[in-house]
Formats: C-alpha cells, structure tokens, sequence
C-alpha cells in the first residue's frame, strides 16, 4: 500500500481548515506551503522525506523548504541525499530569501541537496519514476507523473484545464471553485471542478482527487463532488488537511474493478 496524505489543502493563501499547498506520498512531498513543518512534524513524516516535487514558485507552495531542510539536517544520524525537483530559479528564489546554502554547509555532513530543475522525464527515485509535463499557470507550473508499481499517480499543481498526453489511474488537480466562479478561477490561472474531472476522464483515471480550494467560496464539498460528477465516473474526493488514503498497484486496481463489476451483476440477480 502506498499512503497518500493531504497536510495542505487550501488556495490561495492558508486558511483554518486548510492550509497551503503540501501534499506526502511515500517519501515524496509534493509542494512545500506554509506550516508543511508543523503537519509533517505532527504525523511523525519528517524523516521520511527523501524527495521534494516542487510544482511552481508561489510562496503558497514553497514558503516551508528552508524550514524543513534545516529540520531534516538537524534529524539525521548520517548523511541523507534529497531529490528536489522544480522548474528553473527555485534554489535561487531559495537563497535570495533564506540563508539556506550557509544552513546547508553548516549541515554538510548530515544532508546533501542533489537538485533537478526542468522538465525531467524518467528519473527513478526510491523505486519511483517521475516526469515533470509544462502545465498551464500564470507562472511556469509542472505537473509531476509518479510511477509506482505499475499505477501512475498526476499532480497537477496549480492550473487551468490543459491537455498533455499522459494516462494516469489518480489524478489530485487544482480545483479553486466550482464554474460559478469560472471567470475569476481562469484569470487567476487555476480550475474548476469541472475542469480537473474533464482532465480526469482524459487521461482514464479511476480516481480523481479535488485539492487546492477556495474556503471563501466553498463551504460543501458537495458543492464540488455534484459539478464533477456530471463529467468524470470514476471514484471522486475531496481533499482536506490531513485527509489520508491508501492508493493501490495496477493489480490491486485491476482486482477492485472486478470485484466491483462482480457485486453490480450481484445486485441485478
Ligand atoms: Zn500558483
Ligand atoms: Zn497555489
């Protein structure tokens, strides 16, 4: 089983139920916001990063690395290696405003930065492959596709609805609001739950997780399940702050699928 967990759901600035952009999936933390520190630390997931995927820089998605690099150095026992992986000018962006290269030399022996920035394609880390695909943002945004044991999981980071030519059986896409609000949801370069469920059933998902929403405008989440429904039927969820899930390997997905069909032709009898 690979756990996915949310710590931050919110957009665009963190809220009390949700927080900025941070989401953990077996080792791998996907966007970095403010207070990613205090979840990972509380869910005892600090020593368990090896690897950052880095979608853009806002300071929504990575106001917390410097802070975490620093803990992580402060936690090792020996030396640990960290994948980090963005578009370009994120370590400058870093060093511009934290003094992140002195904490790291002062942590030389403890932790080493091995830095990815561009649109890599099959890089394997820790038994994963990761991609990075240009995405459609107001700045420059990827999305990152992970391979796992035979299932592909797509982050989107923050976007408007774009194609790319992937599949993917989970897709967690920005989804700000519902189409109530689709004037202000595109000029501010993000999506509708519309929009993340027609990319969802572009790419042949079976799940398809909402993440990165507006508090001010959405108070249900039915509000976003109702709208994305209509578009994409597979399995549909709501991330909040701390919401986990177990995702499957491909067999283990197949099996479900089965079993599901299995207990629908149960049902008719
Ligand atoms: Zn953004
Ligand atoms: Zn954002």
């Amino acid at each position: 089983m690979y756990e996915l967990v949310f710590l931050g759901t919110g957009c665009p600035n963190g809220t009390k139920r949700r927080g900025e952009a941070s989401i953990f999936f077996d080792g791998l933390l996907m966007d970095c916001g403010d207070e990613c520190v205090d979840k990972l630390a509380s869910l005892n997931l600090i020593n368990r990063v090896d690897s950052m995927l880095i979608t853009h820089l806002h300071k929504d998605h990575i106001a917390d690395v410097a802070a975490l690099l620093s803990l992580i150095a402060l936690n090792s026992t020996e030396l640990k290696t960290i994948n980090i992986f963005s578009p370009p000018g994120f370590f400058k962006i870093l060093e511009e405003h934290t003094n992140i290269s002195k904490i790291l030399s002062y942590f030389s022996e403890k932790i080493s930065i091995e830095l990815h920035e561009g649109l890599i394609k099959n890089k394997c880390i820790g038994g994963k492959i990761i991609s990075a695909y240009e995405m459609n943002h107001n700045v420059e945004d990827y999305g990152y596709l992970i391979e796992f044991d035979g299932a592909k999981l797509f982050y989107t980071g923050d976007t408007r609805k774009c194609t790319i030519p992937i599949k993917a059986d989970y897709v967690i896409h920005d989804s700000m609001s519902t189409e109530s609000e689709k004037g202000i949801v595109e000029d501010t370069g993000h999506s509708t739950a519309k929009d993340a469920a027609l990319f969802a059933r572009e790419v042949d998902a079976s799940v398809l997780f909402l993440t990165h929403i507006n508090d001010n405008w959405i108070s249900d989440n039915n509000e976003l399940i109702d709208e994305a429904k209509i578009h994409f039927r597979g399995e549909i969820y709501v991330a909040e702050d701390f919401a986990g899930f177990s995702l499957k390997s491909k067999s283990e997905l197949h099996l479900k699928l089965r079993n599901e069909v299995q207990d629908r032709k149960k049902d008719r009898v």
